[in-house]
């Protein structure tokens, strides 16, 4: 498994890298709110103009079908051009939403949906946690009582992403009355402008409010909103996290390598920082993500649980690396620069996609054979 660029993968790069350079905002994106909603949309919609939206995406979807191998091109020279994050509102749609339609969707709503979300016409939002069910999903409460031809939707979610600024969600909830865990569960698109719907936004720590708490009281969806069979939405769901185990954050993982040496500029001018030792430890697991990153997304068959590894050292280092860039800034973090902020939203990759404890659980016992903890 070697990434070996050939005349046409290099051609590509430099078409990559002057379409980047030509295009790319360089102005950092608004954190929340509309504003972020508007920036991202555009951003889209220029990526979209250009033929770079869509990247992994079969051609038959609208989409660029690229290999993992032209993935991994494009997101060095995005992030070599310090483009907009991937992780903004955008990132539900381009990565669960419009891939888990693609794979069990029906043709009304991939003919729907996909072109909005590809041209930048839709935000999407994940409402998966609950207040009693995070990292055990299964356990989730809210429910949908089918009524003829709808289904009646009440219950709450919470940490749903961009929920605020979401056309749409994608919904997972109880559809079988008495039914319990993994069974009797469906994935349903839901419609943020529905009657019933209360949306209450979260303020996080770094002063953003990425993320809500979401309201369903008697919200009536159609049933030809659910995606997958009826009552077998933890099949469409894993389907979804498979999406976002593999190369979803394949951007962010890379953007660490430009990060320490951003960090490096930044701590040069300072001689009185001790730092060196430190950052050239920083530097060489940033490069070690990087070729995690390389072997997630270029082993063919692809070993579904090699995710958690990367996702766990990414997860960790991020946070040492901007935790590093404040202690090189000192007082100065607090006023100048991004350090500060992003060092506190940091906090949230050991968090979100599953916590730093449940990837070493995947890691102890899918990978390492060691024996399971017990199950609820
Ligand atoms: C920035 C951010 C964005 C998010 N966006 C979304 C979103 O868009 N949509 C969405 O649905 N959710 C979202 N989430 C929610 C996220 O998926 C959950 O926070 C995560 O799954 C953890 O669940 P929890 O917060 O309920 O914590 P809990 O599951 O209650 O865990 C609490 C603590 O117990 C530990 N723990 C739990 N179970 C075990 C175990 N078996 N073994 C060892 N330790 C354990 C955890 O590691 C953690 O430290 C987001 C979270 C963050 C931080």
């Amino acid at each position: 498994m070697h990434l070996t660029p050939d005349a046409d993968d290099r051609a590509f790069r430099l078409r990559a890298r002057d379409w980047l350079a030509a295009k790319a905002p360089t102005d950092r994106a608004p954190a929340d709110g509309p504003p972020s909603r508007h920036f991202a949309l555009d951003w889209l919609g220029q990526l979209h103009a250009g033929g770079w939206a869509g990247l992994a995406w079969p051609e038959a979807y609208g989409g660029q079908g690229l290999s993992p191998g032209r993935l991994i091109l494009w997101y060095e020279e995005y992030v070599r051009a310090r483009a907009p994050s991937t992780l903004d509102c955008t990132f539900v749609a381009l990565n669960h939403a419009g891939p888990t339609l693609i794979a069990c969707g029906t043709e009304e709503q991939k003919a729907h949906h996909l072109p909005r979300i590809l041209e930048g016409r839709s935000i999407w939002c994940q409402g998966f946690s609950e207040p009693g069910a995070g990292s055990d999903l299964a356990s989730l409460k809210t429910t949908g009582r089918v009524e003829g031809d709808h289904l009646i939707v009440n219950g709450q979610k919470i940490w749903s992403s961009f929920a605020d600024i979401a056309d749409y969600q994608e919904l997972l909830i109880r559809t079988e009355p008495g039914s319990s865990r993994h069974k009797g569960l469906s994935w349903v698109i839901c419609d943020m402008s529905l009657p019933g719907i209360t949306v209450r936004p979260i303020r996080n720590m770094a002063g953003a409010t990425h993320f809500a708490e979401v309201f369903y009281d008697d919200v009536a969806i159609p049933l030809t909103e659910v995606v997958g069979d009826l009552h077998d939405g933890w099949t469409t769901a894993m389907t979804t996290l498979a999406f976002e185990r593999r190369t979803a954050a394949m951007a962010l993982q890379l953007e660490l390598s430009v990060k320490i040496e951003d960090l490096i500029a930044v701590a040069a001018p300072r001689p009185g920082t001790a730092m060196a030792e430190t950052l050239a430890d920083l530097r060489a697991e940033a490069a070690a993500i990087r070729a995690m990153t390389y072997r997630v997304a270029l082993r063919d068959p692809a070993t579904p649980f090699d995710g958690s590894l990367v996702r766990l050292a990414f997860a960790e280092l991020a946070q040492r690396i901007h935790r590093t860039g404040t202690e090189i800034m000192g007082a100065e973090a607090l006023i100048d620069g991004p350090w500060m902020h992003d060092y506190l939203e940091s906090y949230s990759e050991t968090i979100a996609g599953g916590t730093a404890e449940i990837q070493r659980n995947i890691i102890a016992e899918r990978i390492l054979g060691l024996p399971r903890e017990p199950r609820p």
